[in-house]
This record gives structure tokens, C-alpha cells and sequence, in this order.
């Protein structure tokens, strides 16, 4: 993987400035770039933090990672894989041969940064002030360097503060409605019939979304999903005995596919069903931009 080199000037000038370098960020500056606009992506880390995040993609998103030129650098971190069986009211339903990858969000995000051609200024701060206007934007970062812009993009994730800080809104419509839970399987993918599964919940009573399991190297990653709360006991039990807890749930993954048996952490994740919105204030942002 190429590094991610930073840029160090106390003041920069762009087109663009985006705030947050994520998937979505370094998307964005990769595609700007191939169009010969200049961009500074600004990256809260050097190397983004290892959490739980999208760990399985399909091929339309790694459709707009080609387009934006990082596409060969995003496969060399991801797994790639031919297939999924959908398991849907106890039965196998479908066999999609479609290709999906698998893979460490923050080292796919890392490696799309390091193939970022050397003219989009990289820079590594908090931005910690945004000004905004029609024909210019002024970001002040928390060490003192400054940068302007023509045009500001925020993909600063789920970041409430930095919305608000751009006059913009994070309106939460249900907190907590649901639960994310990403771990490994004890058993590689070599002992499982299918590619990657998609397993649906039986009924309301097992308020399971879906169980996939697909593979990331040579282990079996599991994503769950659940309508749980972070609070109820389940959600500590999953922690502290997600073997147990995980049978209990789906007795008949043992029957067809025999135990689920974790390995390593549990990383567990509310999901919160939320809209991020622009005020009046800082509409015309839509119109001052270039058709
Ligand atoms: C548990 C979980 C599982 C998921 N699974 C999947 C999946 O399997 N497949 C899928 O397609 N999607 C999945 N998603 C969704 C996917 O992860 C997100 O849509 C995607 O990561 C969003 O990318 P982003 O670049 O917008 O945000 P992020 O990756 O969060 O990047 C935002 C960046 O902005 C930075 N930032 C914030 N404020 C500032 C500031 N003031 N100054 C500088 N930097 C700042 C943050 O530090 C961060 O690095 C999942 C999400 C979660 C939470």
C-alpha cells in the first residue's frame, strides 16, 4: 500500500475542501482530482482508526471507487468473493453468483488514501471552525492552519458537531432502532457450503434482522443485525457469551450448518435511523454550485 502523504502548509487554497476522510471523502477527492480540480481532503487521523464499520461491499460501490481511480488499491485490501446464498422462512431462496468483497474498513480506507494522486493536498487536523459564504469557505483547524475553498464538501460520517458547526442538522427520527454487532467465526470459510449466506430473521418473536457470514482472509466474518436495544440484558449477554446467546437465537443455523462459535471481540453498534439536513441559512449553497 502506497502511504499517505500529508501536506504541511499553515494556509491552503483550493476549488474544494472536504472535511472528513472516510470512504465517502476519499471517494469524493479521487474523483475531483481525476477532473483536474484542486482538493484538499482533511483526515481527523494519519491512519483511520480501526472500528466497526462497513466491513461487506458490492460491486456498485466498487464501481464509484474505479471511478474515482482507487479501485486497484481497494481490492488489494479487500476479499473478494463469487456468491450468496439467501436463506429467507427456512429455506435456501436464492443463490446469487454475484461478487461482493470483504474487508477491514480502515485499511480499505487507508490504501484508497495512499493511492490518492500527489496533488490532493492531504491534510491531517480537526477542523475546528467553518465559515461559510457564497463564492468562498474558510476552515480553521484546531492547530492554527487554515484552509479556503470555492465549494465545501462535509462527509464527515456520523459527526453531529462538525454538521452543526456547517449550519447543518442531524435530525434523529428513531434512536437506537436497531443494533450492529461484527465478529469472527471460529470455523474458517472453507467449512461452510456457501460462498457468503444471508440469513433473515424466522419471525418479529426472534427480532433478528439478518446473520451474514462472509469472508475477510481466511477467517468467517460475521455481521449481525437485530432489533435490540444497547441497554436490555441480550445486548450484554451477546457480549459476555455470544455463543450461547447466538444459538439460543438460531437454532436451526446449528442444525443446518452446526455450531456458531465466535472467535475474538464482539463489536456491537446502535444504529440510529437519522436524516442530515441543510438550513435556510446555508441553502444557496445549492444554487452557488456549478452545474
Ligand atoms: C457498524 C456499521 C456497519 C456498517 N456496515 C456496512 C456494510 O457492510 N456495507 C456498507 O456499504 N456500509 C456499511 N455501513 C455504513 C458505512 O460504514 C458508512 O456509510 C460509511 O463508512 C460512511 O463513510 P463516510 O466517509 O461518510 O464516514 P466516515 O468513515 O465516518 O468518515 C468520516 C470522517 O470524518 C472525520 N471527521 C469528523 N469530524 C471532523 C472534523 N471536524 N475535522 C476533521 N475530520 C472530521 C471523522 O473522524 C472520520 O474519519 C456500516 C456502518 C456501521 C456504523
Amino acid at each position: 500500500m502506497s502511504e499517505i502523504v500529508v501536506a504541511a502548509e499553515t494556509e491552503t487554497a483550493v476549488d474544494v475542501a472536504i472535511i472528513g476522510a472516510g470512504a465517502a471523502g476519499a471517494t469524493a477527492a479521487g474523483m475531483l482530482a481525476k477532473r483536474g480540480i484542486s482538493v484538499a481532503l482533511i483526515a481527523s487521523h494519519h491512519r483511520h482508526p480501526p472500528e466497526y464499520r462497513a466491513e461487506k461491499i458490492g460491486e456498485a460501490q466498487i464501481a464509484m471507487i474505479d471511478e474515482a481511480g482507487l479501485g486497484a488499491a481497494a481490492r488489494s485490501v479487500f476479499t473478494a468473493f463469487d456468491g450468496c446464498w439467501l436463506r429467507r422462512f427456512g429455506h435456501i431462496v436464492e443463490r446469487d453468483p454475484k461478487r461482493e468483497y470483504g474487508g477491514d474498513y480502515g485499511a480499505v480506507v487507508d490504501a484508497m488514501r495512499g493511492a490518492l494522486p500527489a496533488g490532493v493536498a492531504q491534510i491531517v487536523g480537526r477542523v475546528e471552525t467553518i465559515e461559510t459564504g457564497p463564492d468562498q469557505q474558510f476552515l480553521r483547524l484546531a492547530d492554527g492552519r487554515s484552509v479556503r475553498s470555492r465549494l465545501l464538501v462535509m462527509s464527515t460520517g456520523l459527526s453531529e458537531a462538525a454538521l452543526k458547526k456547517a449550519g447543518m442538522s442531524r435530525d434523529v427520527y428513531s434512536r437506537h432502532h436497531s443494533l450492529t454487532a461484527g465478529f469472527d467465526l471460529s470455523r474458517p470459510p472453507s467449512d461452510f457450503p456457501f460462498p457468503s449466506l444471508v440469513w433473515a430473521g424466522d419471525g418479529p418473536s426472534d427480532k433478528l434482522a439478518y446473520l451474514t457470514l462472509f469472508p475477510i482472509g481466511n477467517a468467517m466474518r460475521a455481521n449481525l443485525f437485530v432489533y435490540r436495544s444497547p441497554f436490555e440484558d441480550w445486548t450484554r449477554e451477546l457480549r459476555d457469551d455470544p455463543n450461547r446467546t447466538l444459538n439460543e437465537m438460531m437454532p436451526a443455523f446449528r442444525r443446518e450448518y452446526g455450531e456458531l462459535a465466535v472467535s475474538g471481540p464482539v463489536m456491537i453498534r446502535p444504529i440510529d435511523l437519522a436524516r442530515s439536513s441543510t438550513s435556510s441559512a446555508t441553502a444557496w449553497w445549492r444554487w452557488a454550485t456549478p452545474s
